[in-house]
C-alpha cells in the first residue's frame, strides 16, 4: 500500500506536531509518524494510576515560543507558578518574577540583589531568545551569507544598544559560569542554588561548567515565567489536529527513501510505503542520518554526527499520593509552586561529580511540581500527583541499570523530598521511575538526553547540530531535521520544528 503526501514528519513530539502544523495551515498534505501510541514525545501526560494522571516527562512550559503559538493557534490554558526555594532550615524561600521573599512573606535580605541580578538576565536572555525564532546565521559565502547573517547583525546592534556598562557585562558574562556569576550578587544558598540548578538542568555540566552562563540564559529566553499547562501537554496535538494533519501513531519509520540525492518518502516497519517530497525528522541528528543512510553524507558531516554529545542527566519520579503532603513552613497555596531542592550553588557542582564516573548523586537536585493542586481535573478522590526531576543521574552506570539501582534512586529521591515533606514515603501509592535509559527507549532521545545533544558552545547555533548542517537542511534535497537537536536546542519551544517548516518552504521543496 502506497500514499502519497506532500511531507511526512517522522515523530510526533511537540516539535514534529509543531513542523506538521505549519505546513498543514499552508495548504500542505501532512502525515506525521509516530512510534509510540500516544503523540508527545518528552511532552505527553500519561495515567500514573488509574483516575491520576500526570506529565510524563516534561512537566512545565518556561520556554514555549510566542510565534510558534501564534503560528500553529496553539490553545493552551497556562498557570503562572512561583518558584520555592527549598531551605534545610525551613526558612523557604519565594522566588515570583523579580520578587523574593521567605515564604512565611517576610523580607528577604537578598531581595534587592535578586531583583537586579534577575532584571540583567532576562534583559539579556531576551536578547539572545531573538535568534531563537529564525535559523541560524550561515557561514556561507557571497550574497546568501550576507543575507543570514541580518540575525546576528541585529543582535549586534541590539547588544550595543545596551548602553556601554551592559553591553561590556554581556560580553563578559555570556561564555562564563553560573556558579561565580550567582556568587558575585548572592550568598551560596537555596536562592543562589535554584539559579544554579535551572543553568544546568538537562546539561552535563556542574554550575562551575563554562557555558553554564548562556543555558541559564537560554532558559530564561521568553522572560523565565514558569508555567504549568492546565490539563497537561495535548494542546500540540490538537493544533495538528485541527491543522489537518494525518497521524499514523504505533508506526515506526524503518528508513527514509532517496533516490538520486532527493527524498522521496519513508519506508514504515511493517514494510508500508509512504512517498513525499519532504521528510522532516525530529529524530536526534545522529538518527535522522542513519534513517537515510549514512552513504548520502559526506564524510566529514557522519564522523561530526557520530561525535555529536548527547549524556542525559536526568531521571523522573512520578508518584501518586493518597493525599497532599505535608510541607512544613509552606502554605496551601504554596504547596502547588515550582518546588526546587538545590540548598547551594556549590551543592549543585558536587551533585554533577558522581555522574561524571557513572554514579548518581547521593543527594539529587530536585525540581518537583504537583500539578493536580492547580488542575484538579487530573486526579481523583483527594489523591494528588507529584512529578519530581532528577539531577543529576547517569545513562548507563556501570553494568547496566539493575532492580536494586533503580530502587536505590527512587528511594534517595523520595528521601531528599522528605526532608521537607515528611510522611511522604506512606503517602505514596503508585511510583515510576524512568532513567536517562529509560526515557531513550521511550523516545529515542540519545543519552535521554533532554536536548537530544548536549547544549553547549561547541554545539550551538551554526555549530548545532553540528557544522555545515545547521540550517535544518539535512544533506539531500527534502530532508528536514526538525527537532530538539537542531537550532535552538530542546525545552518544549517548537521552534526548530517551526523553523525546519519554514525553512523547507523558503528553500523551495515543495512549489
Ligand atoms: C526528564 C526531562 C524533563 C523535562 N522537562 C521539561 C520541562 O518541564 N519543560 C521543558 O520545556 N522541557 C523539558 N524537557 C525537555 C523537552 O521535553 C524536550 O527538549 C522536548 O520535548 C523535545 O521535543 P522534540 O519534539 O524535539 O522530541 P521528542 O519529544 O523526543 O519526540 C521525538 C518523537 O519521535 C518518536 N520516534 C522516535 N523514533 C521514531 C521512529 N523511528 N519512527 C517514528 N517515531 C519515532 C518518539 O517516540 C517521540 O515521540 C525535559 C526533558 C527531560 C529528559
Amino acid at each position: 500500500m502506497t500514499d502519497t503526501y506532500d511531507a511526512i514528519v517522522v515523530g510526533a513530539g511537540h516539535n514534529g506536531l509543531t513542523a506538521a502544523t505549519v505546513l498543514a495551515r499552508r495548504g500542505k498534505r501532512v502525515c506525521v509518524v509516530e512510534k509510540s501510541g500516544q503523540a508527545g514525545g518528552m511532552a505527553r501526560t500519561v495515567d500514573y494510576a488509574e483516575g491520576a494522571r500526570g506529565p510524563e516527562i516534561a512537566h512545565l512550559l518556561y520556554n514555549l515560543s510566542p510565534k510558534v503559538a501564534k503560528d500553529i493557534a496553539l490553545r493552551v490554558e497556562t498557570r503562572k507558578l512561583p518558584t520555592i526555594a527549598m531551605s534545610p532550615d525551613g526558612k523557604h524561600v519565594e522566588m515570583a518574577g523579580d520578587t523574593l521573599r521567605f515564604a512565611d512573606g517576610t523580607a528577604h535580605p537578598e531581595a534587592e540583589a535578586y531583583a537586579a541580578l534577575r532584571k540583567r538576565l532576562v534583559k539579556f536572555a531576551r536578547l539572545l531568545g531573538q535568534l531563537s525564532d529564525a535559523p541560524p546565521p550561515s557561514l556561507a559565502e557571497g550574497l546568501a551569507g550576507l543575507r543570514d547573517i541580518g540575525g546576528l547583525a541585529r543582535l549586534g546592534l541590539n547588544v550595543k544598544r545596551l548602553g556601554k556598562q551592559d553591553m561590556r557585562e554581556f560580553l563578559r558574562i555570556i561564555l562564563s559560569n553560573a556558579y561565580d556569576l550567582l556568587l558575585d550578587d548572592l550568598a551560596d544558598g537555596p536562592v543562589a542554588g535554584a539559579l544554579a540548578a535551572d543553568a544546568v538542568r538537562g546539561c552535563w555540566s556542574g554550575p562551575r561548567g563554562p557555558g553554564s552562563v548562556f543555558t541559564l540564559l537560554y532558559r530564561l529566553g521568553q522572560g523565565g515565567d514558569v508555567l504549568l499547562p492546565m490539563r497537561g501537554m495535548g494542546a500540540f496535538e490538537t493544533a495538528a489536529k485541527d491543522a489537518g494533519v494525518e497521524m499514523r501513531t504505533r508506526s515506526t519509520v524503518a528508513s527514509v527513501m532517496v533516490e538520486q540525492d532527493q527524498v522521496r518518502g519513508v519506508t514504515l516497519d511493517d514494510g508500508t510505503i509512504l512517498q513525499a517530497a519532504a521528510v522532516l525528522s525530529s529524530l536526534a541528528a545522529p538518527l535522522t542520518m542513519q534513517l537515510a543512510g549514512a552513504r548520502h553524507f559526506d564524510i566529514e558531516a557522519t564522523r561530526r554526527l557520530q561525535r555529536m554529545r548527547a549524556k542525559g542527566t536526568t531521571a523522573k519520579l512520578n508518584l501518586v499520593l493518597s493525599a497532599t503532603p505535608d510541607m512544613p513552613g509552606l502554605s496551601d497555596a504554596q504547596k502547588a509552586a515550582r518546588l526546587i531542592v538545590a540548598p547551594s550553588a556549590t551543592h549543585v557542582e558536587s551533585a554533577f561529580n558522581p555522574v561524571k564516573y557513572g554514579e548518581a548523586s547521593a543527594a539529587p537536585v530536585l525540581e518537583a511540581v504537583l500539578p493536580s493542586l492547580s488542575d484538579p481535573s487530573l486526579c481523583k478522590d483527594g489523591r494528588q500527583v507529584i512529578s519530581v526531576i532528577a539531577q543529576f543521574v547517569p545513562h548507563a552506570p556501570d553494568g547496566g541499570w539493575t532492580a536494586a539501582q533503580r530502587d536505590d534512586l527512587s528511594k534517595r529521591i523520595i528521601q531528599t523530598l522528605e526532608v521537607h515533606m515528611p510522611g511522604l514515603q506512606d503517602l505514596i501509592t503508585h511510583s515510576t521511575l524512568l532513567t536517562p535509559d529509560d526515557i531513550e527507549t521511550l523516545t529515542g532521545a540519545p543519552g535521554g538526553h533532554w536536548h537530544h545533544g548536549e547544549l553547549s558552545i561547541d554545539q550551538l547555533l551554526t555549530v548545532r547540530p553540528v557544522n555545515g548542517l545547521s540550517r535544518y537542511s539535512f544533506g539531500v534535497r527534502g530532508y528536514y531535521l526538525c527537532g530538539a537537536s537542531a537550532h535552538p536546542g530542546g525545552d518544549v519551544t517548537g521552534s526548530p520544528g517551526r523553523n525546519a517548516a519554514l525553512q523547507l518552504l523558503a528553500e523551495g521543496v515543495l512549489s
